[in-house]
């Protein structure tokens, strides 16, 4: 099983670690698969909470024989009978006991490493794995069990001795990286085979003393010349019986040496000596503060840097781990943070890219909720490690994330804005479409407060359900903001639509009026002596004479009653006057182009015709009683026939143009219409018919705008006139001979 696992990618299984993990071969090469091993028995996701333990002294002392006694382990041991060396490299395993219970009990998660039998003897010349491995434990461990021959206690040249001096070496040799970042290891002394003659107080001073001279003879770096042994280790002794001869004892000294594997504080009475044989030997400032996660990736690194013999830099080394640590836990936290949000960033693109822009519900909760536990994880596991790079890094996933929430949160608010535009112009023209379908009369100004209070309303609820309370990108003061501007804008621009509804229906109106009103003026052309008494000899009846006055009039008390309801609507929506101002004006020039197109009809040749007939006939035919006239042979037909024609036919000229009786001139219609308001824009002004005397530049006069009848369609009108008067004169004639000859 040495040394043998699975290959990368491969499931490790527990028969892969019989043994434990050997976390460094023969050949020097870092097993990969620490992680496995720890994630196995559980100890990788301890945080702090795991001990490292290590032991070390010359081979075949029984080291691991102690350990697989101590931990339950199953270390590799020399058989009696074989005396070659079993370990090989730097092996690990998780301690497998419990020993007793209570205030007894020992720590969880205690690692153990069994490092490979020291003197040389196996590997020749190599002390170099000697020294890598020393400083590799005393790099990673808390306790360094330093197992020792009674009968070689004292004996300062004893290969022990030789160890003891290299760990000094090393560890001094970390110190000058940075004398705060190599915490204290303990030194435990276990003195095997012990007689129980020499008491253990003894032993311990002996060992002292050879300590301090191994101390002394130290060629120290600058600085650290006055500096005592005791400023980095602390001591602990303990003697056992012998295995082999005493193995009962043994196995009980060994029971009462396991509860010292826990967790305590140390006697400040009694600092650095642990005199005590029941005291707890882990403390906390043995501590490395390597996260469990971290520690393959550390010791890894520690080991590599050991074996291409570079200076050990344990500060680099931490913080180097807690930077691709660091990242890991990121990318760990950013699963479960991406499963809520990323589904929430497609919707959003989704919407953006159909334009359909549908606000996210409860997207602040969920925001808050995946960011939070996103924090609380990398909090929890990553600070653990080195504080500078951690806060770098929590930083770093902040920024990150608040980022992409920030980005949500604004096409949350965009959504929300774009929605609420659009709803809002929906509800307001869908409000005024149902006002029309009913009574025709609603109230434009009110429909548009109540549908935009509506719509800020809305607005906020939205935002606040998108809110991550707290954070400073979920201020929407300004959006909110600008989302009102827009609503006033869009309000602006409803008002415009409906001041075009409006003109409308007064134009609509006025056409329906003037179509009545101007029909009826015109049809009484068609009675040759309405109208108030009888004419003079010579003149025009009133109805005909005033024809234009009476036109005139109606069409300014139509339009100005038009006028003076438009203004009171548009008032009523607020209306600026400037706004108002130019409605009328448009509202003018429109009622006079529907004015001059009912006119243009009623002179439509045909229509004409008719009327002249109908008058000539009118005063033909009928006496001025209004009698029907029956012809007789002694009837002055032709000088009736003359008169009537000749009435008539003066009609034409008067036709032909609008005039007012009183002025025999136009009407003044650019006065009525007025000067363009100063606000007038083009698109006010773009269906708006060019009208001669008003809009001089088109080159048209008032006059030319007053012409009715052209001079050739007024001659030509008379001589079909004529025509037809005549036939109705032949007509009376025939009728006159007829009834003599009945
Ligand atoms: P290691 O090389 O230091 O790990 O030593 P091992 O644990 O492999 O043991 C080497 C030999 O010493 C084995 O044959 C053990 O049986 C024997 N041994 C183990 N413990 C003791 C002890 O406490 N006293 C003596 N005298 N022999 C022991
Ligand atoms: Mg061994």
């Amino acid at each position: 099983m040495n040394g043998h696992f699975a290959g990368v990618g491969e499931q490790a299984t527990p028969a892969d670690f019989e043994h434990g993990v050997q976390i460094v071969d023969q050949d020097k090469i870092f097993n990969e698969n620490l992680p496995a091993y720890l994630q196995l028995e559980g100890v990788i996701r301890a945080g702090f909470n795991y001990h490292l333990i290590s032991v070390f002294g010359s081979q075949s002392t029984g080291k691991s024989t102690l350990l697989n006694y101590l931990f339950g382990t199953h270390f590799g041991v020399m058989s009696e009978q074989e005396r070659r060396q079993t370990t090989k490299g730097i092996w690990m395993s998780k301690n497998k006991k419990e020993h007793a219970q209570g205030s007894q009990k020992m720590a969880e998660n205690i690692l153990v490493m069994d490092v490979e039998g020291t003197d040389g003897r196996e590997r020749g010349e190599d002390q170099d794995f000697e020294r890598k491995s020393a400083l590799f434990a005393l790099a990673t461990s808390e306790v360094l069990i330093v197992n020792i021959w009674e009968h070689q206690v004292g004996l300062y040249q004893g290969a022990n001795m030789g160890l003891l001096k290299t760990v000094f070496e090393v560890n001094l040799q970390l110190f000058l990286k940075d004398t705060k970042s190599v915490p204290r290891s303990l030194l435990f002394f276990v003195i095997r085979d012990s007689l129980g003659t020499t008491p253990l107080a003894n032993l311990r001073q002996t060992l002292i003393q050879d300590l301090e001279r191994i101390w002394t003879g130290l060629s120290k770096p600058q600085g650290l010349e006055k500096s005592r042994i005791q400023d980095y280790f602390d001591f602990a002794f303990v003697a056992l019986p012998h295995k082999i001869l005493q193995p009962e004892k043994f196995e009980q000294e060994v029971q009462k040496l396991g509860t010292r594997f826990r967790e305590g504080y140390k006697d400040p009475k009694r600092a650095g000596l642990m005199d005590e044989q029941s005291e707890p030997l882990l403390l906390p400032e043995y501590h490395r503060r390597i996260p469990a996660d971290g520690f393959p990736m550390y010791a890894k690194g520690v080991w590599e840097q050991i074996d291409s013999n570079k200076d050990l830099d344990l500060p680099t080394q931490q913080e180097l781990l807690a930077q691709f640590r660091c990242d890991e836990i990121m990318k760990e936290v950013l699963v479960p943070f991406d499963a809520v949000i990323v589904p929430l960033e497609e919707q959003q693109a989704q919407g953006v890219a159909a334009g359909k822009l549908t606000t996210l519900p409860k997207l602040g909760k969920m925001m808050a909720g995946a960011r939070q536990v996103l924090i609380a994880s990398f909090v929890e596991a990553a600070s653990r490690y080195h504080k500078g790079v951690y806060k770098r890094k929590q930083t770093e996933l902040e920024d990150k994330v608040d980022g992409r929430l920030k980005a949500l949160f604004q096409g949350q608010m965009t959504a929300a804005h774009k929605s609420g535009i659009n709803d809002f112009s929906e509800a307001v023209t869908g409000a005024v479409k149902a006002g029309q379908k009913k009574a025709g009369s609603y109230d434009f100004h009110k429909i548009v407060q109540s549908e935009k209070e509506k719509a800020l309303k809305r607005f906020d609820s939205e935002a606040q359900a998108s809110v991550v309370s707290g954070a400073p990108w979920s201020d929407y003061k300004q959006q909110l903001n600008l989302y009102r501007k827009e609503l006033d804008e869009v309000s602006g621009r409803l008002r415009k639509e409906e001041m075009r509804r409006l003109a409308t229906r007064s134009e609509r109106w006025v056409r329906a009026k003037l179509d009545e009103s101007v029909g009826l003026e015109f049809n009484k052309l068609g009675s040759g002596r309405a109208g108030s008494g009888a004419p003079a000899e010579g003149q025009k009846p009133a109805t005909e004479r005033d024809l234009w006055d009476r036109i005139w009039n109606v069409f300014t008390d139509t339009v100005s009653h038009a006028e003076s309801r438009f203004t009171d609507r548009a008032r009523s929506f607020d209306a600026s006057p400037d706004e108002v101002e130019v409605g009328l004006w448009r509202l003018r020039r429109k009622s006079w182009g529907a004015l001059r197109g009912k006119i243009d009809e009623e002179m439509m040749e045909g229509n004409l015709l008719l009327k002249l007939r109908e008058n000539f006939e009118d005063k033909f035919r009928y006496d001025d009683e209004g009698v029907p006239r029956i012809w007789r042979p002694t009837d002055d037909i032709e000088g009736l026939y003359t008169r009537a024609r000749e009435s008539t036919l003066e009609l034409i000229p008067l036709l032909a143009r609008f005039r007012l009786s009183q002025t025999s001139s136009p009407p003044p219609l650019d006065a009525w219409i007025g000067e363009p308001p100063s606000d007038v824009t083009a698109a006010d002004e773009e269906d708006l018919q060019p009208i001669g005397g008003v809009d001089e530049e088109e080159g048209k006069t008032l006059e030319d705008e007053m012409t009715i009848l052209s001079d050739g369609k007024a001659q030509d009108l008379s001589t079909r006139f004529k025509k037809t008067a005549d036939g109705v004169y032949v007509e009376a004639k025939r009728s006159a001979i007829g009834g003599m000859t009945q």
